[in-house]
């Protein structure tokens, strides 16, 4: 069995990623350590890369392993682990999905039922590269499940492209969609069509939301409608947000969507989607996750509609599970594979870039 394996440090927005060896570390009991075998190039991964707003207080002197869009098989089974947390057996070789973030479980939000909101759940990955566990992020051989982090078996005819996404942006929506309550009757408003919006566009569709989808390259415009949309909105042609705003409302009958969601990551988009809410409407924020770009709000608007906020920065360990058992009740009847280009853990700094330019859609790491 391999001793060490590659990582990809990262040091700071502009410097290339370089690869190390680390020692592969046991197990401790309750832990899992996971041979990774595809890691896709997110969005806030981009964002981490370029240094945007607060994300580039994440660069280390001594690198970070970042990434942490990604599935793999069980590598050793920490003592007393023999099951996922459905309580599914595990063994060597299984294939899983699982948090990359560990919820602590006693803090002041795990304590209210709020684990999403956990004060420690990030802390594992802040850690140096060269101290145990060493596999803290995606871009490596390795990643190291503590026993807080949810791990769910991965059934055999949900692929490996499928099931990547599961832990990011899947999981995400699932649980942002709950928070709402999207639900049956609802006309549900998604801003952008990009990984978030193709998979909030399925969940909300089974969630029994009518699904209205904003966004203006014809590819995903597509991909929306083959996901369930009801109605598509190019912003190429309705150019202005009073447009948009106005052929929602026609739309949804006059009355203004239920439910409105930021999965472009432009906050420029918030005051459009506010707009769009009708009374006791709810808007759901997931795409613009990093501090630093506010936008103007009009709080009598807020008042005058009843307007809820939620904002979701990771998820619980049931969306995990719920994400799973979507793809597994949807593999076949929805295209749920992702459409990805595959890099080598080698090439990982031009993945990333090709991703930033535009000349990929999404990189993905196959780590063979
Ligand atoms: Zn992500
Ligand atoms: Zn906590």
């Amino acid at each position: 069995m391999a001793t060490t394996g590659r990582a990809a440090l990262f040091f700071g927005p502009g410097k290339p990623m370089e690869l190390v060896d680390l020692p592969v570390p046991d197990p401790e009991a309750g832990a899992i350590v996971v041979r990774v075998a595809r890691a896709n190039v997110c969005g806030s991964d981009l964002h981490i890369w370029r240094g945007d707003g607060m994300l580039a207080a994440m660069a280390r002197d001594d690198g970070r392993i970042i990434g942490h869009e990604m599935t793999g098989v069980v590598h050793a089974l920490g003592p007393g682990v023999s099951t996922d947390w459905a309580g599914r057996r595990l063994a060597e070789g299984d294939r899983i999905a699982y948090q990359y973030f560990a919820p602590c479980g006693r803090c002041r939000s795990c304590l209210r039922g709020l684990s999403a909101a956990c004060a420690h759940s990030f802390k594992v990955l802040r850690g140096r590269p060269t101290e145990f566990p060493y596999f803290r992020g995606a871009f490596a051989d390795y990643f190291y499940l503590t026993p807080q982090m949810a791990v769910f078996k991965v059934p055999d005819h949900v692929t490996d492209t499928m099931v990547a996404g599961a832990n990011c942006a899947l999981a995400q929506v699932v649980h942002g969609l709950e928070r709402v309550e999207a639900s049956l009757g609802d006309d549900v408003v998604l801003q952008g069509a990009g990984g978030l919006g193709i998979y909030a566009t399925a969940v909300a569709k089974q969630r029994g939301a009518r699904v209205i989808v904003i966004d203006g390259l014809d590819e995903r415009l597509a991909l929306a409608r083959a996901m369930g949309a009801d109605n598509v909105i190019d912003f190429r042609r309705l150019a202005t947000a009073d447009e948009r705003v106005a052929h929602v409302r026609e739309l949804t009958g006059g009355w203004g969507a239920d439910v409105v969601c930021d999965l472009v990551g432009r906050a420029s988009v918030i005051p459009e989607g506010l707009a769009m809410l009708g009374l006791g409407g709810r808007y759901l924020e997931i795409g613009t996750f990093f501090p630093g770009t506010p936008v103007e709000v009009d709080p009598g608007l807020l008042v005058s509609r009843n307007i809820r906020v939620e904002a979701v920065a990771s998820y619980d360990a049931a969306s995990l599970q719920q994400a799973v058992a979507f793809l597994d009740r949807n593999a076949g009847r929805l295209p749920l594979e992702q459409v990805v280009t595959d890099y080598s853990l080698d090439d990982i700094n031009r993945a990333i870039e090709d991703q930033d330019s535009g000349q990929v859609t999404r990189a993905s790491i196959v780590m063979t």
